[in-house]
């Protein structure tokens, strides 16, 4: 699958419930999104990414794929942690982004039974960035005000340089 880059208007919306038990090209989708993931390389991807508005993400921290359907936050940290971010869909920048250390997420597996994942660190980060992707936000919207200007001067002009 083609992976979206910004400024594409896709990124920016926000992505739709999914039933896993109804939707019959869910499986189909996770298996394609996984390979366009680990074609990239990257170790996460978010359906919109790849112009799909459902709420699905895929990730693989070297163990093992993690597919799930409606991913949501239901509590965070305080303690949060500065760390330069990459996006499969912002490419060629990175962006320091604040998240807290730990988050517990809820969603469902393709089977439509409940996950709940608490996760600390570069994991944490990864549920929140791709969760971010379900509600139209890229690292730039997250970056401090001035790092944003900085950040997307410097995309645009890779963009050009590339084009
Ligand atoms: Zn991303």
């Amino acid at each position: 699958m083609k992976i979206l880059t910004h400024p594409s208007p896709v990124l920016k919306l926000n992505a739709h419930v999914v039933e896993p038990t109804q939707d019959s090209e869910l499986r189909s989708l996770v298996r394609r999104m996984a390979q366009t993931m680990y074609d990239a390389p990257g170790i996460g991807l978010a359906a919109p990414q790849v112009g799909v508005q459902k709420r699905v993400i895929v990730y693989d921290l070297d163990d093992g794929l993690v597919a799930l359907c409606n991913p949501r936050i239901v509590s965070r940290s305080d303690e949060t942690e500065i760390v330069d971010e990459a996006c499969l869909s912002v490419p060629g920048i990175v962006v320091d982004v604040e998240r807290s250390l730990e988050v517990t997420c809820e969603a469902l597996d393709l089977d439509g039974g409940p996950v709940e994942i608490t996760a600390q660190g570069l994991h944490a980060r990864l549920l929140l960035h791709e969760i971010d992707h379900l509600d139209g936000v890229l690292i730039l919207d997250r970056a401090a005000p001035e790092e944003r200007k900085i950040a997307t001067r410097r995309y645009m002009e890779a963009r050009e340089e590339s084009a």
